[in-house]
């Protein structure tokens, strides 16, 4: 096994194989996007998630922003790759299996706490303003 402890499957319905390979290579780093969503038109991200399920003993990390330095430490990738694309990039956190979900935007740390109704809902907003500017299919 390549990696820490952390690196170990939660769930083991993921095949990891790809991911202890991409360990190997020397001078670089390797991560994966967390599920973000993608325009229906121009097939383009708008947002881009870093998700985080928080343990349940350790509530100190969510809106209280006491966790601050844990989040930038998890959203680092996530921040540089949203900015290249010149979308936004929300950290994303949740300790009850994504009944109510922490929302953080990253650029200037404004939090919300959303039910997942209301996740849903602000989301498909994301996607409409999107569309007010989208590209069109390429
Ligand atoms: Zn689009």
């Amino acid at each position: 096994m390549v990696g820490t402890s952390n690196n170990e499957e939660r769930t083991g319905d993921r095949d990891l194989g790809f991911s202890n390979l991409m360990r190997e290579p020397k001078g670089m780093r390797s991560c994966d996007i967390d599920v973000s969503p993608v325009c229906r038109r121009c097939k383009n991200y708008f947002v881009f998630f870093e998700a985080k399920r928080w343990n349940i003993s350790r509530p100190e990390l969510t809106l209280s922003f006491r966790g601050r330095d844990e989040i930038q430490k998890h959203s680092r990738y996530t921040v540089n790759s949203a900015k290249r694309q010149g979308i936004p990039a929300y950290f994303v956190a949740s300790t009850d299996e994504w009944q109510t979900i922490d929302v953080v935007r990253l650029e200037d740390w404004f939090g919300m706490q959303m039910t997942r109704i209301e996740f849903v809902q602000w989301l498909e907003r994301r996607a409409l303003e999107h569309l007010e500017c989208c590209p069109g299919e390429e």
